[in-house]
């Protein structure tokens, strides 16, 4: 695709939307960018841009703009029927994502991963584990460094390890990675998705450009990500918690175990409890991740050291704290039930369970079993707070705390020795915070106070 002196429009300036419009820049577009947020809220990224040459339009998105171009990138943030976008389609102008562009690009063997939870810890896992193994690395996508970045940086040699999202696998057409990993697929984004159906099949576009000299790694524990399978060109390899599966990963007398092939030696990996990771969630991102770099080619040697060496990543189910015996665990990455209920999973009892925030359309009954078992209180916080209160009446002791620091406090308070602080909320971020880092990072603050 040729991009030199080509009318191109990017929709949305979050972190890829700017990285795309540079890209397209140095590779001698005429770019414009829009976006609905107005021009003060974008006073930081608006100069960089005039100064490269691109135009900006603010507060809102002209159809004139839209009509010019002969090719418009779309954020992964935009809903593709954003009215502008379904108007411009029909006068056939090419709408493609982020990712689509960068992976026409971008040089090398692309490993890809998503997933409804679990696919930043697998990524970035999966990234210190071809780094370990001394391959050219670069990890980027929804991990917060945009894929266009890195496109220059790429080579034939180059192994990118991307996290996708079904927001940018919704919009790809060419995107064909040479290993894909599914995690896991539950119901989240059905605000946007509309169905859960529609959202499973946009995550499996993962693989709809794979044939069968590419590899596809699933989760045979996650019926509706197993199902994949027969809709796959490629050669499928599993992971499993719970039995032996023909090729692929998974758990064997404590430790980790790999098999190339169905009647191939088994590899012992790594001891389970050499996984420095809670849960048994991060367990089945290990084998994820073991699977997919088995298929690079890493040796075992260098999958068992980094994945000793490996940290929990930021916000998910990070350990914040002990303050007289009680723990505090930061996972407000937590932003949909499944993550909930693997966060809460992850201890016996004694919980204190923070949940709420802004809904996405989320059914809480689903915890009820789960918490019954293993929590103790919840504390509600956010404009979700009144239906989680009302799904979850008579399940737990539920307080209604409107706020983060509310919330803290009273968990604190009540919370004794043995016993665990979990902000784990189930829910999105955005009515009292920016983001979920920036609820995690006050979480922290909120808990460093309280050590004094
Ligand atoms: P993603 O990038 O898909 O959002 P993360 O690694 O950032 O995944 O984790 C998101 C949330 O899901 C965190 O709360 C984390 O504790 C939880 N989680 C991580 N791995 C899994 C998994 N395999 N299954 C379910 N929940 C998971």
């Amino acid at each position: 695709m040729e991009l030199k002196g080509k009318k191109v429009l990017v929709v949305g300036l979050g972190k890829s939307g700017l990285a795309a419009a540079l890209f397209l820049r140095r590779q001698g577009a005429q770019v414009t960018v829009s976006d609905v947020r107005s021009a003060e809220s974008l006073a930081k990224e608006i100069p960089t841009l005039l100064e490269e040459g691109i135009m900006v339009e603010a507060g809102g998105h002209g159809l004139l703009t839209f009509r010019r171009q002969d090719l418009i990138v779309v954020s992964p943030g935009v809903s593709l029927d954003t009215p502008a976008l379904v108007q411009v389609r029909s006068f056939g102008v090419p709408v493609i994502g982020e990712l689509e562009l960068a992976a026409r690009f971008l040089k090398g063997r692309i490993l890809a991963i998503t997933g409804s939870n679990g696919k930043t810890t697998t990524t970035a896992l999966t990234g210190e584990i071809l780094k370990e193994a001394g391959f050219r690395t670069l990890v980027a996508g929804n991990i917060g460094v945009p894929v266009a970045g890195l496109i220059e940086q790429s080579t034939d040699d180059t192994w990118p390890v991307l996290e996708v999202s079904s927001f940018q696998l919704e919009t790809t057409e060419r995107f064909h990675p040479h290993i894909a990993v599914i995690l896991n697929i539950t119901p989240d984004h059905l605000d946007r998705h509309g169905t859960f159906e529609s959202y499973a099949l946009a995550k499996e576009r993962i693989f709809a450009e794979q044939n069968k000299d590419d590899s596809l790694v699933l989760n045979a524990d996650n019926e509706r990500t197993a199902e994949a399978a027969s809709r796959s060109a490629a050669r499928v390899f599993w992971f499993s918690l719970e039995h032996p599966v023909e090729q692929g990963a998974w758990l064997e007398d404590g430790s980790v175990v790999y098999r190339t092939a169905p009647g191939a030696p088994v590899e012992t990996v790594l001891p389970l409890s050499a996984i420095p990771l809670k849960g048994a969630h991060n367990a089945e991102n290990v084998l994820a991740a073991v699977c997919a770099a088995r298929l690079a080619g890493a040796p075992v040697e260098a999958i068992r050291r980094a994945v000793e060496a490996f940290k929990a990543v930021e916000h998910r189910l990070e350990h914040v704290a002990t303050i007289n015996g009680v723990e505090f665990y930061n996972d407000s990455k937590a932003t949909n039930v499944d993550a909930t209920a693997k966060a809460v999973a992850a201890f016996s009892s004694g919980i204190h369970l923070i949940l709420g925030g802004k809904d996405k359309g989320s059914n809480y009954t689903q915890l009820a079993p789960l918490l019954r078992q293993r929590v103790r209180a919840v504390y509600t916080i956010g404009s979700a707070a009144a239906k989680i209160e009302s799904q979850l009446r008579g399940v737990v002791s539920i307080l209604s705390c409107q706020t983060l620091e509310r919330a803290v406090n009273a968990a604190a308070g009540a919370a004794g020795a043995g016993e665990v602080v979990l902000l784990a909320p189930a829910c999105s971020s955005f009515d009292q915070f920016e983001n979920y880092e920036h609820r995690g990072r006050v979480f922290k603050q909120l808990v460093a106070q309280r050590k004094g």
